[in-house]
């Protein structure tokens, strides 16, 4: 497995931090360590810019001065893309899909959707449950009728050149932990398009790492979400050269913490938040890793983790808190001394 025989644009912040969080730990009983990819610098930063280093290179390997991609409204890989397309100079339209149903002013145009207009990418709206798929080669077709060359990046750029991206943050975060000696009994972190596990799960088996992972569903029931994982690190396995390396055992989600759908915040999701904000200063997103800390927290609460050093992978997503304000009561922080 050797990464660098793919082409990639290195303008993420990396390696992101590996940090202890000393608090959260004590809370937990748990030895709980963080792997900062919300810092990975672009536009805000989070896990899509690691894939996009890749799907970018691959989109200018190919001569386009357009990209084209999907998501929900508050889809943090659609801004993430509309920087990396600004950085390169090249066009970025963004098909947005209504997942949630919300009308608010903030979730509509605030947060994200703010970052993607700043950007200067165009967005398009769709009401949900669309295909989106069928309607990204729709406007694709329209552009490209119109002299672009446009290439198509899939929605969470999902794709076995996007998973590379996470391939090499398991490189990144092993290679952390082996030099400082410390031992990783498990890594956990939200799932969603799944090309985040999927290139984690890859790297770690490419290398017998032997450290387990934990995808926390945001979207799909558990079979689904380990399928989709599995067809797509099975793909990646076989793009770097290593077919099969990825067992199917080896990938494993837990989507008891979606709650009830894609996009809408849960309780255990809020205190999760309040937790991550209260005890170690950091901001998690009410759709992602808010959801996937949830999952953590609440399996640390059942003892899930004894004994264990476990790695939480931060996916980013704190700029969708700005169009997710409707979710916290915050009043009573305002006081008279
Ligand atoms: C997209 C996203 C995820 C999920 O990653 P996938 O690769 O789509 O599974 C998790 N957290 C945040 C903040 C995201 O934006």
């Amino acid at each position: 497995m050797h990464l660098a025989h793919f082409p990639r644009l290195h303008l993420a912040h990396l390696p992101t931090p590996l940090e202890p969080m000393l608090r959260l730990s004590k809370e937990l009983g748990i030895d709980l360590w963080i792997k900062r990819d919300d810092c990975t610098g672009l536009s805000t930063g989070g896990n899509k810019t690691r894939k996009l280093e890749f799907l970018m290179a691959e989109a200018e390997t190919e001569g386009a001065d357009m990209v084209i991609t999907q998501g929900a409204t508050q889809s943090n890989h659609a801004r993430q893309t509309a920087a990396f397309a600004a950085k390169l100079g090249i066009n970025c339209h963004v098909l947005l899909e209504d997942r949630t149903g919300y009308n608010n002013t903030n979730y509509n145009q605030n947060g994200n959707v703010l970052l993607d207009h700043l950007h200067g990418a165009t967005t398009e709206k769709f009401p949900g449950g669309h295909d989106m798929v069928v309607e990204m080669e729709r406007a694709a077709q329209k552009k490209r009728a119109e002299g672009n060359k446009v290439y198509v990046i899939p929605g969470g750029g999902s794709n076995p050149t996007g998973a590379l991206g996470y391939v090499n943050c398991a490189l990144e975060l092993v290679g952390q932990a082996n030099e400082r000696g410390l031992r990783i009994d498990r890594i956990v972190h939200a799932t969603g398009s799944s090309g985040t596990q999927a290139g984690l799960v890859t790297g770690l088996a490419a290398m017998n790492a032997d450290i387990p992972l934990l995808g926390i569903g945001t979207r799909a029931p558990r079979a689904k979400q380990e399928q989709m994982v599995y067809d797509l690190a099975s793909k990646t396995a076989a793009k770097l050269g290593c077919p099969g390396v990825v067992r199917r055992e080896d990938v494993i989600a837990n989507s008891d913490y979606v709650g009830e759908g894609y996009g809408l915040p849960t309780e255990a999701g809020i205190e999760a938040i309040r937790m991550f904000a209260e005890l170690e200063g950091i901001l998690l997103d009410p759709v992602y890793s808010a959801k996937g800390a949830s999952g953590l927290i609440d399996l640390a609460r059942k003892n899930e983790f004894e004994g264990q050093r476990v790695v939480f992978v931060h996916t980013g997503g704190a700029v969708g808190l700005f169009g997710y304000d409707f979710a916290f009561d915050h009043e009573n922080r305002w006081v008279q001394v």
